[in-house]
């Protein structure tokens, strides 16, 4: 039997304090979820040793033949998961996450320089979607290639698809990107289709947060609109850490092509075999339920946190996240941050539309995936909801101090006897 305690004492500590960490703290980080014993056994095991560069049937290397069911395993029960006929869709499984997937659909689809448009990191795109700001190209997909953002509606928070329009006709992009990190409504996948078609663009979807609500039907699917969509595994899809790239049958070899040899070397296959299985509980009725409870989780929450004055982007939420502005409470989301984790609730600081630069966001982002994982309800959900009231009027006092005495202030938040910290730990 193992014993990584004495193989190797200081890794197996960490190990040990970060799963104190998770199971002691609310966590509400909504691209992070709470994966299977069953995901962790599979990730553990033999598959970790196996080199299989290529597809099922056609590997570099020897003594793939289980590695090549498991592979057609995925492949298969990724189609059903989200009830795509094999005739018209095609699967890779091999993206070692969400960043690389979308890089290998634009080395798939695009020539270098090509045009390409994303939602804006500041309105809740992803750096994948060609972000650069007016100092530096800071994603690779704005390095090799030619981006333009569109944005959200600064009053309403909602995609603005006439601005988007107009912006295509102009710029002429190759392909637009759907898709977001931190979008509290439904997308309007139609409405992307028609300014694709009216331009000429491929329309590629990033569902790669919304990917299990778009399973369990809690979200419109994308796949009658889109040409290809790509996702990671391990947010809403609740699975090991990776990527997945769908796209229509005709797409299929240039995809594969991008993933290996362009892209990618030898698959992880611990992460198929688990993504594998991950696709099998999607798929059934259990998986369902949560993903409905997700989003009524998150609806309890927002609803908790506007009845107590919280201003919420776009008003509330249809997924599983929501986007609290704190800017109107005097608040930066880097403050909220820091006092909600001295009292072991995990946010993260995101922009909002408004804000000049992503340096210093203006709200924080607030998912309900994890904690619904962990058995939380809305009645659950409204209690976060008043920790977190507590937690931005603490923070809302704390900014009344100076910067020096404020970081007086959270350094001496560790100090077990002071009464700042009584306050935090009553929260
Ligand atoms: N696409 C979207 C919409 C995301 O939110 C993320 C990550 O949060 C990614 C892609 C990239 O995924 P990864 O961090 O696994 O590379």
């Amino acid at each position: 039997i193992p014993d990584l305690k004495n193989a190797d004492p200081e890794i197996s500590t960490l190990i040990i304090k970060e799963w104190k960490r998770q199971s002691g703290s609310i966590n509400l980080i909504a691209s992070e979820n709470f994966a299977s014993p069953y995901v962790f056994e599979i990730l553990g095991s033999v598959l970790n040793n196996k080199y299989s560069e290529g597809l099922p049937g056609a590997r570099y290397y020897g003594g793939n033949f289980f590695i090549d069911d498991l592979e057609r395993l995925c492949k298969d029960r990724a189609l059903k998961a989200f009830n795509l006929s094999p005739e018209l869709w095609s699967v890779n499984v091999q993206p070692y996450s969400g960043s690389p997937a979308n890089f290998a659909v634009y080395t798939a689809l695009l020539e270098p320089h090509d045009r390409i448009m994303g939602m804006s990191l500041l309105a809740g795109g992803h750096l994948t979607h060609g972000h650069y700001t007016s100092a530096r190209k800071v994603s690779a997909t704005s390095i090799y290639f030619e981006s333009l953002p569109y944005g959200v509606d600064q009053t309403t928070g909602l995609i603005d698809y006439d601005a988007l329009r107009e912006t295509a006709r102009a710029f002429r992009p190759r392909l637009i990107i759907a898709g977001a990190s931190a979008y509290p409504r439904h997308i309007d996948w139609a409405a992307f289709r028609e300014v694709c078609d009216e331009v000429g663009a491929y329309l590629m979807v990033d569902m790669a947060h919304i990917s299990g609500l778009v399973a369990t039907e809690q979200h419109p699917s994308p796949f009658p609109y889109a040409d290809v969509v790509t996702t990671t595994t391990h947010k809403t899809l609740r699975g090991p850490r990776g990527g997945m790239i769908f796209c229509r049958k005709e797409l299929e070899q240039k995809i594969d092509n991008a993933v290996f040899p362009a892209l990618q070397g030898g698959p992880h296959n611990a992460t198929i075999g688990a993504l594998a299985f991950q696709l099998r509980e999607v798929a059934g009725p259990e998986f369902r339920e949560y993903c409905e409870r997700v989003v009524a989780n998150c609806q309890a929450l927002s609803s908790y946190l506007s009845e107590h004055g919280a201003k919420l982007v776009t008003g509330g939420t249809d997924n599983h996240l929501l986007l609290w502005d704190l800017k109107s409470e005097g608040l930066s989301g880097a403050k909220m941050e820091k006092v909600c984790e001295e009292a072991s609730i995990i946010v993260n600081r995101n922009t909002i539309a408004s804000d000049a630069s992503p340096i210093s966001p203006g709200g924080v982002r607030l998912g309900s995936c994890a904690m619904t994982t962990r058995m939380v309800d809305e009645e659950g959900f409204k209690k976060i909801g008043a920790f977190l009231i507590r937690a931005r009027d603490i923070a809302t006092g704390i900014q009344k101090r100076s910067g020096k005495k404020l970081a007086k202030f959270l350094a001496a938040l560790h100090d077990q006897d002071l009464p700042e910290r009584e306050a935090l730990t009553q929260l």
